[in-house]
């Protein structure tokens, strides 16, 4: 597996199937690749933990970083090659720099509005989006590959390439591919934060996926013609997330039911809700691990 750590050789890679990672990859990781093998695109992937979307108090210091595996895993997927590039390579005017100027960014909408991942991590997008737009330049791929399973940052992302697209008809930037969240046989969505987990906090992790799924039994079953209206269906599938959460003892950053697109609340009491336009999202904390999940 060819590891490229600096903009040399790079260029051999335009047009590719790229998966940007923080690494310690898993399942989840491995499956973006061989989306990409499935649409014919040599995957490049990037492993880069990038110091500029993690808070002071968060774990950039102590994120597992695996590279040997890492590689075995990639080429085992099909990947053609990592790009694994240093601090230096992909922020060149220094750290101190790069930090402002993600503090300057103009960031998409549905970044800073939905109270989300946004009001938890409010530093986290403008990080995200610096770097991915900073790997997207570097590497000129054809298509990205993103997992559902983060979801609010796929929108992000997917509005950050809209708006370039928007303002500039010659943007190069790629097409985003959504990719389904790969889940461990009992359901509890992969991570490479999972192994952070004792084994006896494993059973109460799954209280995620299972408060997903109550949710979207509620989301199915109380809209049927001539049952409840929308914001009262959505209240008690967010009240029955919560209920299952807090039964495990997860402290819950939020666990609601917002619009998929614009991950806002729906307000419209009598909305009509047609499938695939709601989505259940929740943060949860399990001691020092927390956990993000969607349906
Ligand atoms: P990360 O290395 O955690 O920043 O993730 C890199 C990419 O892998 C992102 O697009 C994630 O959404 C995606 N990803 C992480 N976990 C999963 C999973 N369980 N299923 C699908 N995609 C995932």
């Amino acid at each position: 597996m060819e590891i490229v750590d600096s903009t040399i050789g790079l260029a051999a890679f335009k047009g590719c199937g790229f998966v940007p990672t923080m690494g310690a990859l898993h399942e989840g990781h491995f499956e973006l690749i061989r989306s990409c093998v499935r649409d014919g695109l040599p995957p490049l992937v990037s492993i880069f933990v990038n110091p500029t979307q993690f808070a002071p108090h968060e774990d950039f210091n102590r994120y597992p970083r695996t590279l040997e595996a890492d590689a075995r895993g990639c080429q085992e997927a099909g990947a053609v090659a990592i790009f694994a590039p240093t601090v230096e390579v992909m922020y060149p005017r220094g750290m101190a720099r790069a930090q402002e100027e993600a503090k300057s960014l103009h960031l998409p909408t549905v970044a800073v509005k939905p109270r989300l991942e946004d009001a938890c991590r409010p530093t986290h997008f403008a990080g995200v989006c610096q770097v991915v737009a900073r790997l997207f330049e570097l590497c000129r791929p054809q298509r990205a590959y993103f997992g559902e399973k983060d979801y609010q940052q796929l929108r992000v992302i997917t509005q950050m390439v809209e708006s370039s697209r928007s303002t500039d008809t010659t943007c190069s930037m790629p097409q985003i591919v959504p990719c389904p969240t790969v889940r461990d046989a009992d359901g509890l969505a992969l991570s490479s934060r999972n192994r952070y987990l004792q084994p006896h906090d494993r059973e109460r992790a799954l209280s995620l996926s299972r408060a997903l799924q109550r949710a979207r039994e509620i989301l199915r079953d109380d809209t049927a013609p001539g049952t409840l209206g929308a914001t009262e269906v959505i209240a008690r599938a967010e009240s029955a997330m919560r209920d299952e959460l807090e039964r495990h003892q997860l402290q819950i950053d939020y666990a609601v039911v917002r619009d998929a697109n614009s991950l806002e609340p729906v307000t419209d009491a009598h909305a009509p809700l047609q499938p695939g336009m709601l989505r259940a999202l929740i943060a949860a904390r399990l001691g020092a691990v927390r956990l993000i999940d969607n349906a």
